[in-house]
């Protein structure tokens, strides 16, 4: 199967992204991650007046 990010050949691994289902190799997966960790938006709720 071909990543549906860098399109390599890889083993990938099912990720759900706001809910789409991609295959991402690891290489991609630990991009994905660190991209979605530091979101604009985590860091805006983190952010928000606490309650
Ligand atoms: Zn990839």
């Amino acid at each position: 199967m071909n990543c549906e990010r860098c399109g390599i050949d890889a083993s990938l691994t099912h990720r759900d992204v706001d809910g789409f289902a991609y295959y991402l190799c690891e290489a991609c997966l630990r991009g994905w991650d660190a991209v979605r960790s530091s979101s604009p938006d985590a860091a805006d709720e983190s952010r928000s007046p606490a309650r």
